[in-house]
């Protein structure tokens, strides 16, 4: 007889945004009158951006032209994206990253649950705490975690970085020494950032002791403020320790269409000389056989001019909404984080309540749901995530109800 994944079996619980989903359908379906506002899940709603549409129109209509069909795309990405990355994202930023080293996938979730297969299977993972859960459960799917502890919701054999108010929801360098280092900035769940001398520090670190950086910029698009990297290449002698992965989900609306890149520098090198960037190539043979060449051309539309400027707008529409949510819950009396450079809101629960029982709390008495702070790490607790992802008009309901209860 089989037997199952074993690892698979050491995860604890379901996977949080559908434990918030069951909850939230238990109310709805009990009170089928009431307008729930949902400012939970990190997804976005403003449509697709007229320059994006249009060049998926012309890429479908390429598809049904016998002259300009296209078959399987090339595993790694079209040429025509990863040039256009490397000119618009990394030559304006200063950054020496080549078109060979720009990967093309299907978005960050995979890239960032993947990419650990290509480190050993005794790789030492070092994340911060809260976190965005796909980092920590796909270790624990590859059997590199050690021992879960359900007291302390910790695995034995994760470095946890805690991300708190007394250090700004900053990790800091951690005491054991890691392989792999998580760290995304903008951040999800707290919308932190780092200025760049902070995460110039830990380039050094991880040059210094011989670690690799995995640097989530999914919320990149969202920074307002100077001091705040764009990118982790924008650091000296990143590229011999840092893999960044980005996303075209929210900062152009992807989420259902599905794409996104890593940056794999060639320089970064284990001790034998194996390049990470061919191990990821490797895989990305196997085991992908390309994003689709009408969502590619749609991407390649993001970086035009039209592009820049439509997708712009949708971040200033939601980032408006981050802000009606800091400043009506500041007013509130709340202490609140986050929301300036990035979509997301990080707030203390109020009269010692657990993340949970204020997610009820809010569900039941404002019919807004967020997101439990605990729910992306045992730092979390007493946290809790709003997004600014929703319409204005339900955002402005949703704050308007908490300021009343
Ligand atoms: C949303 C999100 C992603 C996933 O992006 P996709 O490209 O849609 O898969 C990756 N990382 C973080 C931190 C996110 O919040």
């Amino acid at each position: 007889m089989f037997k199952v994944n074993n690892d698979y079996l050491k995860l604890p619980g379901s996977y949080l945004f559908s434990n918030i989903a069951k909850k939230v359908n238990a109310f709805a379906e009990a009170n089928p009158d009431k307008k729930i506002i949902r400012l939970g899940i990190g997804d976005v709603t403003q449509p697709l951006c007229p320059a994006v549409i249009k060049a998926l129109h012309s890429a479908v209509d390429e598809m049904g032209n016998a002259e300009t069909f296209k078959g399987y795309a090339p595993d790694l990405g079209y040429s025509f994206l990863r040039d256009t990355i490397v000119e618009k994202v990394y030559k304006a930023l200063g950054a020496d990253i080549k078109a060979d080293e720009v990967f093309i996938s299907d978005g960050a979730k995979s890239d960032s649950g993947n990419i650990q297969e290509i480190f050993s299977s005794d790789a030492k993972i070092a994340v911060c705490d809260p976190v965005y859960p796909v980092y920590v459960d796909t270790n624990v799917m590859a059997g590199r975690t050690g021992t879960y502890d359900p007291a302390t919701e910790l695995w034995s054999d994760v470095i946890y970085m805690p991300c708190t108010a007394a250090n700004g929801y900053a990790p800091e360098l951690p005491t054991e020494t890691p392989d792999v280092i998580y760290l995304c900035f903008p951040n999800n769940p707290t919308g932190a950032t780092i200025t760049k001398s902070q995460l110039q520090e830990w380039v050094d670190y991880a040059n210094k002791v011989g670690a690799v950086i995995i640097y989530d910029a999914a919320y990149e698009a969202y920074i307002s403020e100077p001091d705040v990297p764009h990118s982790i290449y924008e650091c000296e002698g990143a590229r011999t320790c840092a893999i960044e992965i980005r996303s075209f989900s929210k900062n152009a609306g992807f989420t259902g269409t599905r794409l996104g890149y890593t940056v794999i520098p060639k320089d970064i090198k284990d001790e034998e000389g194996n390049t990470l960037n061919a191990l990821w190539a490797r895989r990305h043979g196997t085991k992908f056989n390309g994003a689709p060449y009408i969502i590619q051309k749609a991407g390649e539309a993001v970086f035009s001019e039209e592009g820049q400027k439509e997708t712009n707008e949708q971040i200033a529409y939601y980032m408006k909404n981050a802000k009606y949510i800091l400043e009506g819950l500041k007013e509130a009396g709340y202490t609140v984080s986050g929301g300036v450079n990035a979509p997301y809101i990080w707030l203390k629960t109020p009269d010692n309540m657990t993340s949970w029982e204020f997610f009820d709390y809010l569900l039941e008495n404002a019919n807004v749901v967020g997101t439990p702070g605990s729910g992306f790490g045992p730092s979390g607790e007493g946290h809790f995530r709003l997004t600014a992802f929703g319409s204005y008009e339900n955002t402005v309901e949703a704050i308007d109800r908490i300021k009343k209860l």
